[in-house]
């Protein structure tokens, strides 16, 4: 490859070899200030700092991939924990790029679980918060699933675009059937997906989680995405166009 061919651009050209939908990089301090935030869905505890995963951080390159429809969201039971198979495509194109940085001579941490990924995509430009807490792509509206990748490297930056998407809308609001939502903000606790992954059986919601997070099979269930669908962002979704 060209000497004049820079680091951001040999990654550009592997995130396009692999098909990629979106990438891009912010440095990485510019996630320092989510450190402390609980991580809500998993109760894993607080954020962390690029830095506790690579102690030399110059930079996260975020990974995105669009993705359309309600059995995306599937979750599965798998050794005590919860297991996102919808992810997984998104996961091995973030091994790859990660790996192809490490064969660069960089260090590079795959999936830091504890970094605000909404956060690290709308500081790389992929989109601004919706009402619904989610963050609106202009295309893909809701349906982004987000990872990132800490590396020493440093590499062009982009910017956010924090254009409000959402406008008079209140869709999901007036949608969401526990009212968990209030303008940009969510009550985790009175979510659907926060009931599936962590509530108990006989929760008050029971008859709302059959209706809106259906069990495929033992342990296997599709994860609430009402707000989603509800989302006039972006293109139509392919199951509303028949
Ligand atoms: S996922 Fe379901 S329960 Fe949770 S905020 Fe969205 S519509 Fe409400
Ligand atoms: S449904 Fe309407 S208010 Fe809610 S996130 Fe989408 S555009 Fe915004």
């Amino acid at each position: 490859m060209s000497e004049s061919v820079t680091l951001t651009e040999k990654i550009l050209r592997k995130a396009g070899d692999l098909n990629v939908d979106l990438i891009g990089a912010i440095p990485a301090e510019s996630l320092d200030e989510f450190a402390g935030m609980e991580v809500n869905w998993n109760k894993w505890g607080t954020m962390k700092r690029p830095s506790d995963y690579v102690p030399d951080a110059r930079s996260v390159v975020v990974v995105a991939e669009v993705a359309f429809g309600p059995t995306i969201d599937l979750a599965v039971r798998r050794r005590g924990g919860w297991n996102y198979v919808g992810y997984k495509p998104l996961e091995v194109d973030t091994w790859e790029i990660g790996g192809y940085l490490q064969s660069l001579g960089y260090e590079a941490k795959v999936l830091p679980s504890h970094l605000s990924q909404k956060n690290m995509a709308r500081l790389a430009g992929m989109g601004s918060f919706g009402k619904n807490t989610l963050l609106l792509h202009p295309e893909a509206g809701p349906y982004l699933r987000i990872d990132g990748i800490v590396t020493d490297a440093t590499l062009e930056y982009d910017q956010p675009d924090e254009t409000d998407l959402c406008g008079d809308c209140k869709r999901c609001l007036q949608a969401c059937p526990t009212g968990a939502l209030q303008p940009y903000r969510i009550d985790a606790e009175k979510c659907l997906v926060h009931q599936r992954l962590h509530g108990p059986d006989d929760t008050q919601y029971a008859r709302l989680l059959e209706q809106y997070s259906p069990r495929l099979a033992p342990g296997a269930y599709i994860m609430c995405q009402h707000c989603q669908q509800v989302c006039p962002v972006g293109e139509e979704p392919p199951w509303e166009r028949s």
